[in-house]
C-alpha cells in the first residue's frame, strides 16, 4: 500500500543507472508506486528494496531489452493493462557518437529501436488508459543533442530530434485532456552513457557545461510541477526558446505553395 495511493504508479525506463535511477528515487519519495524497467535485473532489484524500504511504496521490477521486440511487448502490455499507471517515464536510451561513414550500422539500428521505436510503442499503449482516466503525464527524456547539428551526431541527435517533434505534437493531441506531456533536452550530465558513447569521456568536459544527475531531475520534476512542456535544464531564459518555436511559426505560411521561389527561375 502506498503512502499516496492517489498519485498511482510510475513506469520508468532505463532506470538501472544515471538519471533514469534518480527519478525512481524522486517519483518514490513523492509517493508513487514504481515499475522500474531495463536489462541490469540485478540493479533494477538493488534499488527497488531500498526505495521500498525507505518510502513505503510499491516497486516492482520488470526485466526488459526494448531493443528487442518480445521483451518491449511484455511491457506494452503492462502499460495497456495496468490501470494504476499515471506515468510514463521515457528515459532508457543510448548514444552512439562518431563519424557515420565508419559508423556500426548494426549498433546504430538498435539505437533507433531503443530511442525511437520503444518510446513510441510505450506511448502508444499508456495514451488510450490515461485519456480514457482523464489524467496522467508522459515523460520523454530527450537531449540538447537533438538541436545540435554538428558531425559525429547524426543518429543519436536525430533520434532525440524525433522525441521533441513526437512530445510536442503529443502535446496538442492531449491539450484539454488532463494528460499532460513533457519532453526534457538535458545538456551534459555525469552519467554512465558518456564512457559507453564513443564520444569524449565526461572528465574531459569541460566542467563548466556538466550537470549532477540530481540537479538535473529536480529541475526537470520542478518544471514538470510547472507544467511546462519542453525543458532545458541549464537554459536561463525560457524566452530563448520561444524565440526559436516563434521563428518556426513564421516560416508556416510559405513551408507548401503551389509555386516554387522566385530563386529558382522556374515558374513560367
Ligand atoms: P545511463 O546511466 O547509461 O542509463 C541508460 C539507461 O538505459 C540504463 O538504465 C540502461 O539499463 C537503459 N538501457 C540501455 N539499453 C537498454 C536496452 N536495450 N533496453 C532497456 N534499457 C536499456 O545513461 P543516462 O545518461 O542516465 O541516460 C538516460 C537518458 O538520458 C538517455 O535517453 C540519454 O539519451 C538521455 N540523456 C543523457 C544525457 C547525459 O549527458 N547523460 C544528456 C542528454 C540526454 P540497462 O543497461 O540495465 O538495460
Amino acid at each position: 500500500m502506498s503512502k499516496q495511493a492517489s498519485l498511482g504508479t510510475a513506469l520508468i525506463t532505463g532506470a538501472s543507472s544515471g538519471i533514469g535511477a534518480v527519478y525512481a528515487d524522486r517519483l518514490a519519495a513523492r509517493g508513487y508506486d514504481l515499475i522500474l524497467v531495463a536489462r541490469r535485473v540485478d540493479a533494477l532489484k538493488k534499488l527497488a528494496d531500498e526505495l521500498a524500504a525507505r518510502n513505503g511504496v510499491g516497486v516492482q521490477v520488470l526485466q526488459a531489452d526494448l531493443t528487442d521486440a518480445q521483451d518491449t511487448a511484455k511491457v506494452e502490455a503492462v502499460l495497456r493493462d495496468n490501470a494504476h499507471i499515471t506515468l510514463l517515464v521515457n528515459n532508457a536510451g543510448t548514444a552512439t557518437l562518431g563519424a557515420f561513414a565508419q559508423a556500426d550500422i548494426a549498433a546504430l539500428a538498435r539505437e533507433i529501436e531503443l530511442n525511437i521505436t520503444a518510446p513510441t510503442r510505450l506511448t502508444r499503449a499508456v495514451l488510450p488508459g490515461l485519456l480514457a482516466r482523464g489524467k496522467g503525464a508522459i515523460v520523454n527524456i530527450a537531449s540538447v543533442m537533438s538541436l545540435m547539428v554538428q558531425p559525429g551526431n547524426t543518429v543519436y541527435g536525430g533520434t532525440k530530434a524525433y522525441l521533441l517533434h513526437f512530445s510536442q505534437v503529443l502535446a496538442q493531441e492531449t491539450a484539454g485532456t488532463g494528460v499532460q506531456v513533457q519532453v526534457v533536452l538535458p545538456g551534459a550530465t555525469r552519467t554512465e552513457i558518456w564512457g559507453k558513447s564513443g564520444g569524449p569521456a565526461i572528465e574531459h568536459l569541460p566542467p563548466e557545461i556538466v550537470m549532477e544527475t540530481d540537479d538535473m531531475v529536480d529541475a526537470s520534476l520542478a518544471a514538470f510541477d510547472q507544467g511546462e512542456l519542453v525543458t532545458i535544464p541549464s537554459l536561463p531564459d525560457a524566452a530563448d526558446w520561444q524565440r526559436l518555436i516563434d521563428a518556426r511559426n513564421a516560416l508556416l505560411p510559405n513551408l507548401s505553395r503551389n509555386k516554387s521561389a522566385a530563386r529558382y527561375g522556374v515558374n513560367g
